[in-house]
């Protein structure tokens, strides 16, 4: 039995999910540590800093596990930050990128010496400012957009010629700035770029990690001395979605930026990398229970606990979000028997609310199970909160020969919570407005 199928089984047996808790998402602790392990391995430079993008899994027991194994942390938000900090991530082990940092942000990324890139020409004029008014310990650079193109999903892809990401680096006049920026400011370090994410070319990425790193050589060469130490390269490595293939990898990630940008790796140069969906996606699933099936006009349905509410990118947007999906019994077996083509639906109130359709799954029934696989990354983070479904509970499990062990990640939000949520405390005083 695999792994993921005894994880299935198991958390059936031990009602992790069951008539009560109808939809759960599990998240394989093994294949995390798995995954941050072979990342080190790929980039073994004493130099560098390998952070998680919280916004891909904002748990803390998973920073937790993260910090442990190594990876730090990259925040985009005041709710990022706390929840790097109260999983135990150091400081300097903090890299703070966002478009939109406010003042208030950046004092207190600069009092505790967290990493920041500066977005824009306005964000660097504040910084000039909090710089000049209080000593800080953090590095900092400034995030271009090496404007490369565009991968196949467009509201995914960060480096195209009009992102709203970093400064422009080919716009007219934009390098002649930046190389001017960093001769005026000694303070300036680093530079950082992000390109990707989900569908864009591991060879379009290393070309915008080329971008920079021309940048920096151009740039040290005009002070003439090594100012700009630090190249963090972001994330954006794809996963697959089709197989339990992991493709490509981290390895040939970097064998790719080794042979198209030969200087990053010779020791000038720390680098900095934020990998989110690549190091979470493959190591967690949706479990759901299956509440009825029917069929409509010819097409069978499934109507299970797993839509829009957790699903939200595949259930808008399902030609760039496939999932695989697997279908169990109400014991957790994986269900024998013929594919015939079903449509997996969620529960939301919009005809819209599939997870897949005409999918060859065994004839599914009520009671059995669906497992949405490669569901770790931003799965948990995309909650979506139609009709007033609760964010579902996440669990974490390790599996020993025959017994796979739970422990939450994240409870289920409870009724009264999401009651609370939704202005229990305010109740009469929108009627009492005249
Ligand atoms: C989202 C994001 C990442 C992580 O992207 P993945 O595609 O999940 O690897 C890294 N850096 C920045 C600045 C981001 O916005």
């Amino acid at each position: 039995m695999t792994t993921r199928d005894q994880a299935v089984r198991e958390a059936v047996a031990q009602g992790v999910v069951g008539p009560r808790n109808h939809l759960a998402g599990l998240l394989d602790a093994a294949h995390i540590r798995r995954t941050a392990a072979a990342l080190h391995t790929a980039f073994p430079g004493p130099g560098t800093l390998h952070t998680f993008a919280v916004k891909a899994a904002p748990l803390i027991p998973v920073l937790h596990l993260l910090a442990g194994a190594g990876i730090g942390c990259e925040v985009a938000s005041p709710g990022e930050l706390a929840l790097a900090r109260r999983a135990g991530v150091p400081p300097d082990r903090i890299v703070l990128d966002s478009p939109a940092k406010t003042t208030d942000e950046l004092r207190e990324a600069l009092a505790h010496g967290i990493a920041v890139n500066a977005d824009n020409r306005q964000e660097l004029a504040r910084l000039d400012r909090l710089t000049g008014e209080a000593p800080t310990t953090s590095p900092i650079g400034i995030r271009v957009n090496p404007q490369i193109g565009t991968g196949s999903i467009a509201a995914l892809s960060t480096a195209t010629e009009t992102s709203k990401f970093g400064v422009a680096l080919r716009d007219e006049g934009a390098r002649e700035w930046l190389v001017g920026a960093f001769t005026e400011r000694p303070w300036l370090t680093r530079l950082h770029a992000h390109v990707g994410s989900q569908g864009c070319p591991p060879p379009l990425m290393a070309e915008g990690v080329r971008a920079v790193y021309e940048l920096a050589e151009e740039i040290n060469r005009t002070v003439g001395r090594q100012q700009v130490r630090t190249l963090d390269i972001g994330g954006g490595l794809p996963v697959n979605f089709a197989s339990d293939e992991v493709t490509p990898t981290f390895e040939e990630y970097a064998r790719l930026l080794a042979a198209t940008v030969p200087g990053l790796f010779d020791g000038r140069y720390g680098v900095v990398t934020e990998f989110g969906r690549s190091l979470l996606a493959k190591s967690g699933m949706v479990l759901a229970r299956v509440e009825y099936t029917k069929s409509a006009g010819g097409r069978l349905i499934a109507v299970t606990h797993a839509g829009a509410q957790v699903a939200t990118r595949t259930v808008f947007a399902p030609e760039s979000w496939p999932l695989r999906v697997l279908a169990y019994d109400a014991q957790g077996r994986p269900k024998r028997g013929e594919p015939v083509p079903q449509t997996v639906a969620g529960p939301c109130c919009f005809a819209g609310d599939l997870i897949a359709v005409d999918r060859p799954l065994p004839p599914l029934e009520p009671g059995d199970h669906v497992a949405l696989l490669d569901t770790g990354a931003y799965y948990f983070s995309n909650h979506f909160a139609y009709n007033s479904l609760p964010r579902p509970g996440v669990y974490g499990y390790a599996s020993t020969e025959g017994h796979t062990r739970f422990v939450t990640v994240r409870a289920p939000q409870s009724l009264d919570e999401l009651v609370a949520e939704s202005g229990a405390d305010h109740a009469t005083e929108l009627s009492a407005l005249r």
